[in-house]
């Protein structure tokens, strides 16, 4: 399992070897940066802590997919059809205001030619590890500390295998970080680095009706919502707001974001377990905003579980030496344009194609590439996102009012919609020299 460096391929003269590297985590981000990587020629390693691959566990929520990662993971699978048989669509984008007081719902805006598709977390992450070689995961594997060797030749990676204590050294030629938004890896090159709370958390469950199709809360929120199966709903409320969506199996998936002060973060964790007087007060207020076919439903969920909301202010830089962030540790961001997964497929797709294009011996020059064809929009997403995010709670906002759902113009509610996310789609993948 232990990788040669490159110098050491060299003076064994197997100058054909494919070059290597070392992904350090194993979720959307790592998971997809292997299949990029293998399909442009190299060979991979991931390290992951989690001591099993979550596939088929509960692990997760929901995420939606836009057009062109759904391109971009079809290309990946040994069958494109598997994605549109793990998703369900997301065809209509719409953003309504909840009179708290009668219980009632008005459309703000809608966008009836949204392309997304809705996945669960667990599904997504299945999907694409059973499309991956055997072989290639240390699963439970932490990941310490790593040097640049040679003057970038190879990179040494330390992790320690947990179930036996044992501290092994790996060697690659490239490590990539996909090791989340507190990404240690970054902490290396940027030690002062700290994510920003965004001033809110987000409540979060997924409701399995399979037992209770029938029941009134589903027939309720089905008559509530008319277009769930096929549509992304934000409720807006006063200085709150919610999302829900259906999810493939039987399965409803809400989040209900709350302003408050930022909590202790305790661990390497922005998701907290939160005891049942906690789900209790949040269930109670929700009452005094929501309709009851929503709150209903969120009643009915077991486990809702507490997200944390950060982001940062986004990076200068995405690679030093032979080491490259992808995903969350390349640009922690709010939930608000569903970023998150789209842009760590996007990520691996066009480091993938760099690393083609330009070979192990420019490295540099592929990283170089990566990151200018990338950090530009990320870095502009990211800030949507944000005040996205803040409108959305009513917070304030630099030069203007706080948005107020009952009194908001027609343009103010346009803005809502997610087709104003910048590079929403003219995503550039390559450099046109
Ligand atoms: C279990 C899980 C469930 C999720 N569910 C949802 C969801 O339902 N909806 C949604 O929108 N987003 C979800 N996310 C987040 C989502 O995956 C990311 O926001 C986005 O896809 C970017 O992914 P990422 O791979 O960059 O980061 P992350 O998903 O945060 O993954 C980072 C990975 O790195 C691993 N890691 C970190 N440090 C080390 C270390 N020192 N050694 C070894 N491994 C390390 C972590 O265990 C993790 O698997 C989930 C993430 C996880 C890990």
């Amino acid at each position: 399992m232990f990788f040669l460096p490159r110098s050491k391929i060299m003076e064994g003269k197997e100058k054909k070897a494919k070059p290597k590297a070392v992904i350090i985590g194993g979720s959307i981000a790592g998971i997809s940066s292997a299949h990029a990587l293998i399909s442009a020629g190299w060979n991979v390693l991931l390290i992951e802590k989690t001591t099993s691959p979550p596939t088929g566990s509960p692990t997760g929520a929901g995420l939606g997919l836009d057009p062109l990662s759904q391109q971009i993971i079809q290309s990946w699978l040994p069958l494109p059809q598997l994605l549109n048989n793990t998703t369900v669509p997301l065809t209509i984008d719409q953003n309504q205001a909840t009179d708290s007081k009668k219980k009632i719902s008005r459309t703000l805006a809608r966008d009836g030619s949204f392309n997304f598709r809705a996945a669960h977390w667990a599904d997504l992450h299945g999907l694409l590890y059973n499309a991956l070689p055997l072989g290639i995961f240390l699963w439970g594997h932490l990941f310490l500390s790593f040097h640049v060797v040679d003057y970038n030749s190879s990179v040494t990676i330390k992790a320690k295998v947990l179930k036996t204590g044992e501290v092994i050294d790996i060697v690659g030629d490239l490590l990539v970080a996909a090791d989340g938004c507190l990404s240690s890896v970054r902490q290396k090159y940027l030690p002062d680095f700290k994510l920003r709370y965004s001033g809110y958390c987000a409540w979060r469950g997924v409701l399995d009706f399979w037992k209770i199709e029938d029941s009134d809360t589903i027939t309720g929120i089905r008559k509530a919502y008319p277009d769930l199966g096929k549509c992304l709903y934000f409720d807006l409320g006063s200085g709150t707001h919610t999302v829900f969506y259906e999810l493939l199996n039987k399965k409803l998936n809400w989040i209900c974001y709350v302003n408050q002060p930022e909590p202790e973060v305790k661990g390497t964790s922005v998701t907290m377990k939160v005891s049942s007087d906690m789900i209790e007060q949040m269930y109670q207020e929700a009452e005094k905003i929501w309709i009851p076919e929503l709150v209903k439903v969120m009643r009915a969920t077991k486990e809702p579980f507490l997200n944390f909301i950060y982001d940062s202010d986004p990076l200068k830089k995405i690679f030093w030496d032979n080491v490259v962030l992808v995903g969350d540790a390349a640009h922690p961001t709010t939930p608000h344009c569903l970023r998150s997964t789209n842009m760590s497929i996007l990520d691996a797709s066009v480091l993938g194609k760099c690393l083609e294009k330009w070979g192990l011996e420019n490295l540099e020059s592929a990283l170089e590439e990566y990151q200018s064809i990338r950090l530009p929009v990320t870095t502009k997403q990211v800030l949507h996102a944000r005040w996205l995010g803040r409108v959305k709670q009513g917070l304030v906002l630099p030069g203007r009012e706080p948005f107020n759902p009952k009194s908001a113009t027609p343009e103010e509610c346009q803005e809502l919609l997610q087709r104003n996310t910048p590079f929403f789609s003219d995503v550039p993948m390559t450099i046109n020299t």
